[in-house]
């Protein structure tokens, strides 16, 4: 408790960190932007009903250093931010209010840019987009990137595919069980892919209507939410929330690889090198989700050159995106080392580099 921004550990050397107010929508808004070494800072923009504003604070502090680190791995020329909306998005949301975010986003001069996260959806960005031309994921028009969840789907699999080979040694799942957490909206394109490679699927979801769909169209047999951790899979993969991986299902999770495509999978880093030793291929979360942010990126493209979303530049820097994975996977085996702490010191190192070349370019 009363703990300052610049002694938070993840503060982690924040380039920026705003605070907003607006009195007439009661908007209470934060953007953090951890590094523009890279480019704009872009990121989601997440509503959710924080218990107080240093909870908030603290949120979009570690979401916003995370995004630094995916935007390198994936190579975009882009650095990394996150916003946070405090407030109850099921009753607390108005156009007024994402018109007011919009203002706040613009007065930030295009450091930093919005898109859709948690609590946040394609129409509050479309209200936003009014106020400031600083978000991305929109729905219509040339430069639209719409929804991002099946290209993070197809990096998820392919990624699901490139562990096959080197631990299963098969070139398609055939044979192997995948447990999988969370069937929503990258799970429900991921299970279809998973399933089609011939994988046999056990699944669980809080939401039984969504479940009962995936599970009839991929023929994947269904266990209640907590079951999902004792399934005797070859792979987990978490497609829900965060945290999964955590000193409560580490003794119950018994595959031998965990891929899925949820944001901050390992409740500490901790958790990846226990992981690590135990022999559980870990493939770190925001490498393989990254699929999502490329797309959002070539929307930022077009909005930068004037031109019209290109499929084709996505699909480039996906393939580039898992044969870093792959190398990562690589190195985690030659230098005997967790494949986070890998990628992570990818990601350090990229952000360094371009840091310095600004640096260099000013001096
Ligand atoms: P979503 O809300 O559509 O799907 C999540 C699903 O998980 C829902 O069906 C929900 O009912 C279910 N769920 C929630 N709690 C659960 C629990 N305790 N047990 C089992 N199921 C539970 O979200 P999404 O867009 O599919 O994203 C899934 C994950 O992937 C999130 O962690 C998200 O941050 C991450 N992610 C998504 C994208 C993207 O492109 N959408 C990109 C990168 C990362």
């Amino acid at each position: 408790m009363g703990m300052t921004l610049f002694d938070s550990p993840s503060f982690a050397n924040h380039e920026g960190v705003h605070a907003f107010f607006d009195e007439k929508t009661g908007l209470k808004a934060v953007v953090a932007v951890h590094s523009t070494a890279r480019g704009p800072a872009v990121g989601g923009t997440r509503m959710w009903n924080y218990a107080s504003s240093a909870e908030a604070l603290e949120d979009v502090l570690r979401l916003s250093k995370g995004m630094s680190y995916k935007n390198a791995v994936a190579d975009l020329e882009m650095g990394g931010g996150k916003s946070v909306i405090i407030g109850d998005s099921r009753t607390q949301k108005t156009p007024e209010l994402f018109r007011a975010f919009g203002r706040a986003v613009d007065t930030l001069g295009g450091v930093y840019y919005a898109a859709e996260d948690v609590g946040v959806s394609v129409a509050d960005i479309a209200e936003a987009r009014k106020t400031t031309s600083r978000v991305l994921g929109l729905k219509d028009g040339p430069e639209a990137s719409g929804d991002p969840s099946p290209v993070t789907a197809e990096g998820v699999y392919r990624s699901t595919l490139a562990v096959a080979r080197r631990l299963f040694k098969q070139d398609d799942l055939t044979g192997l069980t995948i447990a999988m957490q969370g069937v929503g909206h990258v799970g429900g394109y991921l299970a279809d892919k998973l399933a089609a490679a011939g994988a046999k699927l056990v699944m669980t979801d809080v939401n039984t209507a969504t479940l009962a769909e995936v599970a009839a169209r991929t023929g994947a047999e269904i266990v209640a939410p907590d079951a999902i951790y004792d399934v005797k899979a070859d792979i987990y993969a978490p497609c829900a929330l965060g945290a999964t991986l955590n000193p409560h299902t580490l003794g119950r999770i018994t595959a031998k690889a965990v891929v899925g495509a949820a944001n901050n999978q390992l409740a500490t880093p901790e958790i990846g090198r226990i992981l690590f030793e135990r022999g559980v291929l870990y493939a770190p979360d925001y490498v393989v989700n990254g699929g999502g942010i490329i797309n959002v990126a070539a929307e930022m493209n077009a909005r930068q050159t004037k031109g019209a979303f290109d499929p084709a530049w996505v699909e480039k820097k996906l393939s580039r995106l898992i044969e870093t994975f792959d190398e990562i996977l690589e190195r985690s085996a030659v230098e005997n080392r967790p494949t986070h702490e890998i990628a992570d010191a990818i990601a350090e190192a990229r952000i360094a580099a371009a840091a310095d070349e600004k640096l260099k370019q000013a001096a």
